[in-house]
């Protein structure tokens, strides 16, 4: 039997950068996966380094390359800098070693697209399809700081060209949620999809009007080169496939009412109950906090509360928060918060402490902290 002729990749994460051609402070992004992008991303699996790619790259530019727009994703901008140790000028108008530069760079959040490489060289097309799933070097989408979410192999199969591979496989929506809804508001069957195809001119034949010139098919990595292909949009249609995770509920989420007459009248007891002292510490109480908010709002039993000082308080929530926690909320009566509400109270503590505060400071001299210090200290 040969080989198939077309691979699948799945480009799926959090964030994704497929560069253009801006290459200086602001650096952004393209709509969908680049030739050169996804060139590079082979080459990784591969174990094939800038320099060595010279050679590599003059075989996969000839794969033709489909990317099909399962999920676009939405724009996002980051907060970026770059030359650390370069001497750069600072805004402040002195060059040091801790001069930075603040870049831009845009990402695709959230996008989820289906690609299909596709060659007349089939052995080549069984080598990329071993290297992708076994990687040599970390696969990245675009930027090396964008792990892919999902393994990018997505199969091997024949397909007489881009469109009809790019047809195939489902669609398949993250919810079922997701699926669009018809005019009887039944789930729809199938979807159309947002496709970018590589046009290969034949002898002879002339680009249909409405091709698109992009200039990513990289001819070398280092210096990076780039030559120009044709792209032609085409809206396909896909059947609907089956959901690929199940929706959870989201935790409930506490609520107190502190108005409350009733929930105020408790709250006193609570205190009265605890002679006015923070269960943890003895310190006197400021505060009472919920260990559960499953009867808030006036019906809390006396068991619901806990009197607290401010410090245990803040210890306790600093604790609860990152915890993903319900309506049961941390018990400081519990011995198992023990330790780690007595080393929040510490880090607490050294933190509001002036000469804490200095040594934090201190640890992590970057130049606003210092500048902090310099402060403090006039
Ligand atoms: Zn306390």
């Amino acid at each position: 039997m040969t080989e198939p002729n077309t691979l699948f990749l799945r480009l799926e994460g959090a964030l994704q950068a497929w560069g253009d051609t801006s290459k200086m402070v602001i650096r952004r992004t393209m709509e969908a996966p680049t030739k050169s992008g996804v060139l590079g991303l082979l080459c990784c699996a591969l174990g094939i380094s800038r320099d060595r790619a010279r050679q590599e790259l003059a075989r996969l530019r000839m794969i033709r390359m489909g990317v099909r727009t399962d999920r676009p994703g939405i724009r996002w901008w980051d907060y970026h800098t770059v030359g650390a140790g370069t001497g750069m000028t600072t805004a402040g108008g002195k060059t040091g070693p801790q001069g930075t530069l603040i870049t831009r760079r845009e990402y695709l959040a959230d996008a989820s697209f289906l690609v299909a490489l596709q060659a007349e060289d089939r052995a080549l097309v069984d080598e990329l399809a071993h290297a992708l799933q076994q990687p040599k070097w970390p696969v990245f989408l675009g930027r090396r700081c964008c792990p892919p979410a999902r393994p990018v192999y997505a199969g091997v199969d024949e397909f007489p060209d881009l469109e009809a591979a790019l047809q195939s496989p489902p669609w398949c929506p993250r919810f079922a949620e997701d699926v669009p809804r018809d005019e009887d508001n039944a789930p729809c069957r199938t979807i159309a999809l947002d496709c970018l195809l590589e046009y290969s001119p034949q002898a002879g034949q002339a680009a249909p009007p409405d091709a698109e010139v992009w200039y990513d098919t990289p001819v070398f990595f280092n210096p990076p080169v780039h030559e120009p292909r044709l792209v032609l949009r085409k809206r396909i249609t896909v059947a609907v496939g089956q959901a690929l995770q199940r929706r959870l509920p989201a935790p409930p989420r506490p609520r107190a009412d502190y108005q409350n007459t009733e929930y105020k009248k408790r709250r006193e007891a609570r205190l009265v109950a605890d002679q006015g002292l923070c269960v943890f510490c003895k310190n006197p109480a400021t505060t009472v906090q919920h260990v559960t908010y499953r009867q808030a709002g006036g019906n809390e039993t006396p068991d619901d509360l806990r009197s607290l000082c401010r410090l245990c308080h803040d210890a306790v929530t600093m604790i609860e928060y990152g915890l993903g926690m319900g309506l049961d909320r941390i018990d400081p009566c519990e011995a198992r918060w023990r330790d780690a509400i007595l080393r929040t109270r510490g880090e607490i503590i050294a933190f509001r402490s002036e000469e804490g505060r200095r040594r934090a400071l201190r640890s992590a001299p970057t130049q606003v902290r210092r500048d902090l210090l310099e402060e403090e200290a006039s």
